[in-house]
Parts: C-alpha cells; structure tokens; sequence
C-alpha cells in the first residue's frame, strides 16, 4: 500500500499565507523585472531544502511560536511553498512564501510554468543510503505538512487538472543543477497525499521538461508509484508501503 490508512491519525497543519508581503530574497535569487504568468502553470514540481531547520529564539518569540518562525524561513527559500516540521515543538507547517507570479531561481527556464514546493530538510537520494540524524526523519508530522503543501499547490493551479507531479530531478537546466532533488523520501511522501491519491496530481516519472538535462526518477523511487495514479506510460514498479517508511 502506498497510502496511509484511511483512519491514520493526521496531525494539524500550521499554515501561514505570506505572499502579500515584500520579497526577502538576495537580489541574485530573484528578479523583481520578470513575471510568472499563473495562467500558464501547468504542474507542481518538487524539491527539498537541502539542509536541517532551525528556528533562533528571537524568532520564535516574535512569531508567536517555532512554526511561525520557520514559516517565516520560507521565505527566504525561493519555492513557493515550503514545507516542514519543527526541531524543538514537532508542530508541521506550510508556508506560503512567494506569490505564484514571482520569479525566483526555483522558477526560471524549465521550472517557470510549474508551481514549486519545498520540503524542509535533508534526504538522501535513496532512502538506503539514509543516515540519521544526517538525514530528516520521516514522521507523521512531516507528511501531513507535505500532504497540505500540495493541496495548496493544487489550489494555485488554473483550470480542473489532473495536473503532472514533477520533481526537480526533472526540470533541471544544465549540467551543474540538483539532479539527486528531492529525494526518495520526499516521493514516498508525496506519493502517499490525497492529492494524489484523488488524481489531482498525477506522478509522471518519465517525462523531462528539457530532454537535454532533465532525468527520469530513478527504479529507487518507483518503488512508491501505485501505478494506476501514474502517467499512462508507467507500467512497473510493485508499491511498497507507507507506514513501514514514515516513523
Ligand atoms: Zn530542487
């Protein structure tokens, strides 16, 4: 079973809407004269932070609590959603960082016609090759973040989909960019939200958006695809289970 079961316990999600607020990122992160157009997104593409999350206490106490403090961290990611789960409280929250229009370095070139969402934390490319506490733990709490992250993706996107989930590992663009992005856990917990499991989002493992660098997902993260909520091309893969993974 790919899925959680239906009576799992899903913990609250803390969600914090910032998109009206003035741009934080460094001036090479983002442009300020170009536009994404909304109308044009056709997807939601995945990525993960790279790093562990931590929140100082100055910012804890001016945000009223650690998950507004690492919601307000998002902001300075250039997805425009992150997502995650607090060091000290456990508490999941999403952030809605940047208005769909802004145009970041996660939204350029291939990426530009794809809604992007960023997992806080640290996986591995392949879960066999988790070391924790290297690597971010997959917990309930993280996945109930990342499953309203893309429910909030989803509610970015024009027109009534089914719309393609993508990972970076798929709209990279050129030799240098993330091709082991998000990971194998960020699919698994992906794999498992109901906007997938509705057939919102659609899982296209094989489709690159620039066929010269973009890479299909690797046997590794198949493993997670329950096919009959896959692209039409995808024909193998057994799934493997959910709770066996998420701790
Ligand atoms: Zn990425």
């Amino acid at each position: 079973m790919t899925a959680p079961p239906a009576d799992i316990f899903v913990p609250p999600v803390l969600v914090v809407d910032l998109r009206g607020e003035p741009c934080v990122l460094r001036r090479d992160q983002w442009s300020p004269h170009l536009r994404r157009d909304p109308s044009r997104f056709r997807g939601v593409v995945l990525h993960q932070w790279a790093s562990h999350v931590g929140t100082e206490a100055r910012l804890r106490a001016k945000y009223k609590g650690e998950a507004g403090a690492l919601a307000r961290r998002g902001q300075h990611a250039p997805y425009a959603i992150s997502c995650g789960v607090g060091l000290v409280t456990g508490e999941a929250v999403v952030s809605l960082a940047h208005p769909p229009e802004r145009y970041t370095y996660a939204s350029d070139s291939a990426c530009a016609e794809f809604v992007s969402v960023g997992i806080m934390g640290r996986f591995p490319f392949e879960e066999d090759d988790r070391v924790e506490p290297r690597d971010t733990a997959l917990t309930l709490a993280l996945f109930a973040a990342v499953n309203r992250a893309l429910s909030e993706a989803v509610a970015m996107l024009p027109g009534d989909g089914p719309w393609p989930l993508i990972t970076h590992r798929q709209s990279i663009n050129g030799p240098r960019d993330h091709v082991l992005c998000p990971g194998e856990a960020s699919v698994v917990l992906a794999v498992a939200s109901s906007a997938v499991r509705d057939g919102l989002l659609v899982p296209d493992p094989d489709y690159v958006v620039l066929p010269d660098w973009g890479r299909p997902w690797p046997a590794s993260w198949r493993r997670h695809l329950n096919n009959e909520r896959c692209a039409p091309s995808v024909s193998s893969g057994a799934a493997t289970s959910f709770d066996s993974l998420v701790v």
